[in-house]
């Protein structure tokens, strides 16, 4: 695939200071999925052209672990080397990285000065509507242009292919130009050859930074270079959000209302806090590490009891870490308290030695937000590393959703729920997790008990079993 970037800046020469690439030689770069290269095609006082070409190795496709799992054959025969994906962002990322970030020592002045450019693509997969590739470039200033190709010439009726040669002019900073080309061409392919996680969010704001928020598409952009990933989605869009300066409800905080509102009628989530809180003082416990602590609602009861000395709250939402340090009023705290009670970062999926040392954790209505093939990392970083003498769990009974009138048969009560477990499924789990870490377990029903179909929550209440008896 092609990557040709065209400027008739005078002297056009100056786009080598910019790319940091010497338009009299030709270069190439080894990269884990193949090999790039960078030529100029043209240069000349009047228009310099720079050409990346990217050479994906389809062999080490198939041995490495980007295997698509479309049909049997799809690791042999597919289109990967040959189009615009997230193989080419990931190039232009390493190959160009200084002129993205926007650094030139030898014309400083330059970097942030608007020039004419252009860049083609050949050839980039819009697997979307027509007319995407204006939708997406146009109000970011570019002029649009796009051809697209037949499947196959010789058989007209066989129609057209997603595959088109897509030009777009505008005068830019090639910083910009570069940013916006990495951030989007993965939006046109709508397949992304690693795995896309949190820190996908950031990379995505730091080189949104400035266009994204303001984007008409940018619900549709956000969507598809976070894969389609709920959960990644609504976060990036909150923040979008933030940076727009919109205070509007976003998807999460509809979502969580509608759980609430749902469970209500019980005032479930404070008979939920409160069994909790009560499982934490039985245990004894002066310091307690609250894992997927969310806006703080159980923090804030901990706080009030002066028995519980040093309080972590741990959440993976900086958005929810935000709101809970605004619902504490950490700021107001006097100085005595200042240090009792901190805010992490953190995730649950990856052991941290900020989560030792401490007498209990509680794991209020968590477990069912994290994939179910993840939930085994989980375990080892509350109960192999983390390892507190308690571990007070809770998650949604589901066999009581039947109950609930306004909750359709076979649906979850959050949309970012991954499963629902009955008791016995809970219970099975509890019991592995314990005899795997040496701990003892007890389970509770919590709110109103239904003669066959239980509580609305159930609680696992783990005990970290004698040193001696593990030795
Ligand atoms: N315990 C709180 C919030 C429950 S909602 C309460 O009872 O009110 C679930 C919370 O888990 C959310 O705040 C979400 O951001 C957090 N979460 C989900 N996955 C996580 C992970 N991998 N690491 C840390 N927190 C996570």
């Amino acid at each position: 695939m092609l990557l040709t970037i065209s400027t008739t800046h005078q002297p056009a020469t100056d786009l080598g200071y910019l790319l940091h690439k010497h338009p009299d030689r030709c270069q190439s770069f080894a990269l884990t999925f193949g090999q790039a290269h960078v030529f100029y095609p043209e240069v000349s006082a009047d228009r310099a052209t720079a050409a990346l070409l990217l050479d994906v190795d389809p062999v080490a496709m198939v041995r490495g672990k980007n295997r698509d799992q479309g049909f049997a054959l799809a690791q042999y025969v597919n289109d990967r080397p040959y189009v615009a994906s997230s193989f080419l962002s990931v190039a232009i990322a390493e190959v160009f990285s200084s002129a993205m970030a926007g650094r030139c020592k030898d014309r400083p002045e330059l970097v942030d000065t608007p020039i004419p450019l252009s860049a083609r693509i050949d050839v980039l997969p819009v697997r979307a509507v027509e007319g995407f590739a204006q939708r997406v470039f146009e109000p970011l200033g570019y002029t649009v242009e796009t051809v697209r190709h037949p499947l196959d010439e010789q058989f007209a009726d066989w129609g057209e292919s997603p595959y088109h040669s897509l030009t777009i002019r505008g005068t830019k900073t090639l910083s910009e130009l570069l940013t916006q080309l990495y951030v989007l061409i993965p939006v046109f392919d709508n397949q992304k050859h690693y795995f896309i996680g949190q820190d996908e969010i950031e990379k995505l704001l730091s080189k949104g930074a400035g266009w994204l928020a303001a984007h008409p598409e940018k619900d549709f952009i956000t969507r598809r270079y976070l894969g389609h990933r709920t959960s990644l989605f609504r976060q990036a869009l909150s923040r979008l959000v933030d940076e727009d300066g919109d205070d509007s409800l976003d998807d999460t905080d509809v979502a969580v209302a509608v759980e609430e509102t749902l469970e209500t009628t019980i005032s479930l989530n404070q008979r939920r806090h409160g069994t909790v809180l009560a499982a934490l003082r039985a245990s004894g416990a002066k310091s307690v590490l609250d894992l997927g602590c969310g806006e703080g609602k159980l923090l804030r009861e901990l706080l009030a009891d002066r028995r519980f000395e040093r309080i972590v709250g741990v959440d993976v939402s900086i958005r929810s870490l935000e709101k809970a340090q605004q619902r504490l009023k950490l700021e107001r705290l006097p100085e005595s308290q200042v240090d009792r009670l901190k805010l992490l970062h953190g995730s649950l999926m990856y052991r941290d030695e900020r989560f030792a040392g401490f007498d209990a954790a509680a794991v209020v209505e968590v477990i069912e937000h994290l994939d179910p093939p993840r939930l085994a990392a989980f375990e080892r970083v509350v109960f192999e590393f983390a390892r507190p003498q308690t571990v007070v769990l809770t998650t949604p009974n589901q066999e009581y959703n039947s109950l609930w009138e306004t909750l359709p048969a076979g649906a979850f009560r959050h949309s970012d729920h991954r499963f629902e477990w009955s008791r016995a499924e809970f219970e099975a789990w509890g019991n592995r997790v314990a005899t795997q870490h040496q701990y003892t377990v007890r389970f509770a029903p919590v709110g109103p008990e239904h003669e066959s179909l239980g509580a609305p929550t159930q609680m696992a209440t783990f005990e970290r079993s004698p040193a001696n008896a593990t030795a």
